[in-house]
């Protein structure tokens, strides 16, 4: 029979319903130490006071009135986003996805207005993720992605990932854009070296192209700095962010400066819910804390130490082979199957995410003390112990 929830999801046994700072609990009072933090979106782990209040407060006063009015409080939220980022302006959405649906369409436009609606297609990377719709699963190669959903529209031209030759290849007459995640998150915690992402700037810029980021995943503090983009020494013209914005409350966004929005006029664009009072709330207060200069160093300083603790915890499992990526985005590549591996550290009380290319995924809250990382690493080698015993045998 088929289950209630449409059966999309290979959903662990892990059933939380409450959660507290770092941790969650099941109704049977089991804890889990959560590494994984809702997949980079619980950026201030769970129940954290300043946020709670933030939401509760606008569920007392106005949950939602649509996009028909003027919002006061989207106003504000955009406002501090474009005084903290190269944008000029923002659309607010409700998911990552939505957020690239707005970024594609905004580049679009752009040529479109020009009088260039040939450019009409976008670079993209091997194994990025993008999101779920047609549009974002056009855009990857990725098989699993696509499987049963072809015909996908000729939007994207995908090519080898932090290959800046392959990219400048590909650029004809039907390219508008280039589209690429500074880290890519599901695709295996892989940082873009600085050359490739300077160097697709430097395209764009001679070619007349828009670079959009999807800085989803790996944005809002994540990586230590407000946006990844900071670390590299460039600015992009389009960025999709969501995921730790709204710190748990569904919220994304699409910035982008005033010369890539040229074409967004009334009535290209809309959400009903899109930046809802609810939502600006829940995105104050996580400006309020991850926008703060000491917060993000702090992130740094917590980001070094883990680093080093699982630098220094690796020699000793033969299971791991490395550790990669960028800030509090952390992952750990295995000589063994990424999947089983999470599962077995859910086990010993460690929430994780698994990604492609063996990789675990460590995104904890940025919230995280020094205390959490010492857990972390102890329970990762007690995992990684109990998994020698089977393999050996
Ligand atoms: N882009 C990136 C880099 C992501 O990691 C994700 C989600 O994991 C998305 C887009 C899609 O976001 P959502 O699941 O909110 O639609």
């Amino acid at each position: 029979m088929m289950p209630v929830l449409m059966p999309v999801y290979a959903r662990s046994s892990v059933a939380p319903v409450r959660g507290e700072g770092c941790y969650l609990y099941d109704a049977e009072g089991r804890s889990w130490l959560d590494f994984a933090a809702g997949i980079a979106v619980n950026c201030l782990g769970h129940g954290h006071p300043h946020l709670t209040r933030a939401i509760q407060r606008a569920a007392e006063t106005l949950i939602h009135v649509s996009n028909l009015y003027t919002s006061p409080q989207q106003e504000r939220v955009a406002r501090r986003l474009v005084d903290l980022t190269f944008a000029d302006t923002v659309f607010f959405t409700n998911s990552g996805a939505e957020a690239i649906e707005c970024a594609v369409k905004t580049c679009r436009r752009h040529h479109f207005v020009a009088g260039r609606p040939e450019r009409f297609r976008i670079l993209t990377f091997s194994q990025a993720f993008h999101g779920r719709t047609m549009t974002a699963i056009a855009a990857t190669d990725q098989a699993k992605l696509r499987d049963g959903f072809e015909p996908l529209p000729d939007w994207f031209r995908v090519l080898p990932f932090d290959d800046l030759e392959a990219a400048r290849a590909a650029i004809d007459g039907s390219i508008g854009g280039i589209l690429v995640e500074p880290v890519q998150g599901e695709g295996g915690i892989r940082p873009a070296s600085p050359a490739f992402l300077q160097g697709l700037r430097a395209l764009c810029d001679a070619h007349g192209l828009l670079l959009i980021l999807d800085e989803v995943q790996c944005g809002v503090g994540r990586t230590g700095t407000l946006f990844a983009y900071e670390q590299y020494g460039i600015a992009p013209d389009i960025m999709a962010i969501a995921k730790g914005i709204g710190g748990g409350v569904p919220l994304g966004a699409c910035l982008a400066t005033e010369h890539a929005a040229s074409g967004m006029v009334v009535g290209t664009h809309g959400s009903t819910y899109g930046g809802n009072p609810l939502a600006m709330a829940a995105a104050e207060a996580v400006l309020d804390i991850v926008a703060e200069p000491a917060f993000l160093a702090q992130v740094r300083a917590r980001a070094s130490r883990l680093r080093a603790e699982l630098e220094q915890m690796i020699p000793n499992h033969t299971i791991f082979e490395g550790v990669r990526g960028l800030g509090l985005m952390l992952g750990l590549k295995l000589r063994a199957d990424s999947r089983a591996f999470v599962q077995h550290l859910r086990d010993h009380g460690l929430l994780t995410v698994a990604a492609a290319d063996n990789v675990v995924r460590l995104l904890p809250p940025l919230i995280i003390e020094e205390a959490h990382i010492r857990e972390c690493v102890e329970k990762l080698s007690a995992a990684a112990a109990a998994w020698q015993v089977p393999e050996a045998a």
